[in-house]
């Protein structure tokens, strides 16, 4: 699932994308997708795309949002003036642009297009009055940012709550938003932490690391445009590769990056893929 650095990946291009072209019209192709009256939001003029953890909001000049879960594999595509040498689409666009996986088309002024793809249909697109956005259930339930308005005073506070695993509590939403399984594996791998460990067991000294280690590996992740190990691509049609750079997470098998003498180790937590250096992180 796209998490902080994917999404804020593609609400960067997004906003360069889109801001002031006018919806003129929408094609739903599959309700579960978007089961509101998407007439809301025609005839107006995009003003503003945010990001709320993993979800984007596209704000309308009529008074209505766009809010967007990707889930899975939901993927947005651009096509026109403000992309005027498209790159080819990435093969991760399963079926293209439009194809049989393209479950809303937004047909823009200018001659611009965008497109919204999911093969796994579990992203969703709901029409909110944008004075009610903080007010949406699944926006007003999201945990603070981890890089904007989560203070090392408040990550404090939400560890020294629960006997959760560490590596469990920071995958939820609820109480931070935005860390998914691939920061969470390489958050902890840098601040020398079992991903088991019960986070209220933590010491103050390994709390203000991981909160660093935290905001390292989110800017390392937005700093190659996300990863892209799976279906993630960003607007343009172009993947992310931080996935060629992650230090442990999906590297299990190869050499410690500290060069410990250990192995990278896979074991499931939670039903996730956790990848740690059981040298490293004791
Ligand atoms: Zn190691």
């Amino acid at each position: 699932m796209p998490e902080l650095p994917e999404v804020e990946s593609i609400r960067l291009q997004l906003e360069h994308f889109l801001i002031g072209h006018k919806i003129i019209s929408i094609k739903v192709n599959n309700r579960k997708t978007l089961a509101q009256d998407e007439d809301k939001l025609v005839n107006a003029k995009i003003k503003s795309v945010r990001r709320f953890g993993k979800a984007l909001c596209i704000d309308l000049d009529n008074g209505y949002s766009a809010v967007v879960h990707l889930k899975m594999t939901g993927q947005f595509i651009y096509r026109g003036p403000r992309l005027k040498n498209p790159p080819p689409l990435d093969k991760k666009l399963v079926g293209g642009a439009p194809g049989k996986h393209t479950h809303v088309i937004f047909e823009l002024d200018k001659k611009g297009i965008l497109y919204f793809n999911d093969y796994r249909r579990f992203g969703w697109i709901k029409i909110v009055k944008t004075a009610q956005v903080k007010n949406f259930d699944f926006i007003k339930k999201l945990g603070p940012e981890p890089l904007d308005g989560l203070t090392p005073e408040k990550f404090s506070e939400i560890i020294g709550k629960t006997s959760r695993s560490i590596k469990l509590l920071l995958m939820d939403q609820t109480k931070i938003g935005g860390i998914g399984n691939i920061y969470a594996n390489e958050a902890l791998f840098l601040a020398k932490i079992n991903p088991k460990t019960p986070a209220e067991s933590l010491s103050h000294k390994e709390i203000k690391t991981l909160y660093k280690a935290i905001e390292i590996a989110l800017k390392k992740g937005l700093k190659f445009k996300g990863a892209s190990e799976q279906s993630f691509v960003n607007p343009d049609g172009t993947t992310g590769n931080f996935q060629d750079h992650t230090l442990v997470y999906g590297r299990q098998g190869e050499v410690c990056p500290n060069n410990c003498g250990g192995k990278i180790k896979k074991i499931m937590l939670g039903s996730r893929g956790t990848f740690f250096c059981s040298n490293c992180q004791k």
